[in-house]
């Protein structure tokens, strides 16, 4: 592309001089590469926004008006996945991905922080046909709110309505670990006994080991 190399004479290309380009042709060129990179983003966005109509069952004309925000009617459980190991490859649906699914929106978000924001947010909830707008509550329904939460806080477990019942399955996991520990101790004790029994009649060691290691399962009654 140089202007100095004119090809063509008979002696050969002059390649000995330092080569020069044609400045304004290539600031063009640029110019229209930058142009074409940011029409192609434009375009990304342009799908994400599609994307969030064909969702919206008001945009798709399913419903005549959004609904004001409902107060959600099932627990979020964020835990049930944690400590665990899983292999995630090329062609993992986007639902066994690593994190958090959202099946309304077909997104996985990478945190239960982002996953909260995400199901709280206006473009989840306007897919599921409410806006952001909340009902106005009236002071009758304010006090009779008060008088339903006193009432609960009186006769029921207070471990019911944790939001998300921590304490009820932290008592779980303990009452479990309680069970395990008694099973085991029983289990101790069994095989103990059946070793003392043992020694008087057959006095076989390595069956008693055997069976004192199991503890379960022997027919001994
Ligand atoms: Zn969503």
């Amino acid at each position: 592309m140089g202007k100095s190399s004119a090809p063509g004479s008979a002696a050969g290309v002059d390649n000995t001089a330092r080569r020069t380009w044609d400045k304004e042709e290539f600031a063009e060129r640029a110019e229209k590469r930058e142009q074409e990179a940011a029409e192609a983003e434009e375009t990304a966005l342009d799908i994400k926004k599609r994307k969030r109509l064909e969702r919206d069952p008001l945009h798709q004309g399913l419903i005549v008006e959004r609904s004001n925000l409902k107060v959600r009617d099932y627990q979020i459980d964020l835990t049930s996945r944690v400590g665990r190991s899983q292999v995630i490859g090329l062609n993992t649906p986007l639902s066994q991905q690593a994190g958090y699914y959202c099946s309304v929106c077909d997104c996985v978000l990478r945190d239960s922080q982002s996953y909260l924001d995400h199901i709280n947010g206006k473009y989840h909830n306007r897919a599921l046909g409410m806006s952001m707008a909340v009902e106005k509550s009236t002071v009758e329904q304010v006090k009779a709110r008060l008088q339903q939460h006193k009432q609960k806080a009186s006769t029921s477990n207070p471990e019911e309505y944790l939001p998300d019942g921590i304490d009820r399955r932290i008592a779980e996991a303990e009452a479990a670990e309680e069970r395990e520990r008694a099973e085991r101790k029983r289990a101790k004790k069994e095989a103990k006994r059946a070793a003392e029994e043992g020694e008087g009649e057959e006095g076989d060691p390595d069956m008693m080991a055997m069976m004192g290691f199991g503890g379960f399962g022997t027919s001994r009654k």
